[in-house]
This record gives structure tokens, sequence and C-alpha cells, in this order.
């Protein structure tokens, strides 16, 4: 999901009217409400390991988490099967969240180390 300058002016603003969101929904579908309420609901997630500073976004849904690659991939089904298989979709909502929890300035910042990281990724990593 790459945005216009003027869809991050309008996603930046504090609250969004009623025709931001008539007008993302338009743009971007269902999924952009999906989006916009993961964020709302605090669901996004930057971790950022050390010593290394990689840094890796997370987005929990209601069962399971997510990896995502800003604008490129997440592990979930809907990224694999509507986007990779049927690409009848450019993104899934967890890529859409990111992008917005980004834009909004609105996720956590989860500390951790290069240790850790690994058993993160072993609980992650898995297409959902
Ligand atoms: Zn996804």
């Amino acid at each position: 999901m790459t945005l216009s300058k003027n869809e991050e002016r309008r996603l930046e603003k504090k609250i969004l009217t009623q025709s931001d969101i008539l007008y993302f929904r338009r743009q971007y579908g269902k999924r952009f409400i999906r989006a916009l309420r993961s964020v709302e609901e605090g669901r996004v997630f930057r971790y950022d390991f050390f010593p290394s500073d990689t840094k890796t976004w997370i987005v929990k849904g209601k069962r399971n988490e997510y990896v995502v690659i800003p604008e490129t991939f997440c592990t979930c089904r809907d990224f694999y099967q509507a986007v990779v298989i049927a690409r009848e979709a450019t993104m899934c909502y967890h890529i859409m969240a990111t992008t917005i929890a980004k834009v909004r300035d609105s996720f956590s910042i989860i500390k951790s180390n290069d240790t850790a990281r690994r058993s993160f990724f072993a609980r992650w990593r898995k297409i959902k």
C-alpha cells in the first residue's frame, strides 16, 4: 500500500471525518475498515531487537499474530490467497494497518533481544 501525499495528509489527522473514511473505503475496500480498527485497538506492534537493531512489525488478529514487511509481505492466509495466488488485492488488512499505524504514529514498541527473537520467529513465521 503506497499512499499518495494527499492520502497521507488525510490519514495523519487526529480524527478522521466520515468523508475520509468513505474515501478510503471506496479506494481500498473493507480491508481498510479492518485495518483502521486494528490500529485504533492498539494491535500494531514494532519489535526492536538488540543488539542487531532489527525491527519487526507485528499485527495481532483475533487468534494469531502476523509478521508484516511494510508495503510488501504478510504471513496471513489472505495475503497468500488474495494477493499472491488470486491477485485480486494488492495487500491484506495487516499490511494496510501497518501503513496506517506508521502514518498516524500509532503503534506500540516492544524492545527485546536477538536471543528472544529466535523464539518469536519460531512462532511467527508460519502462514496462518
Ligand atoms: Zn496479512
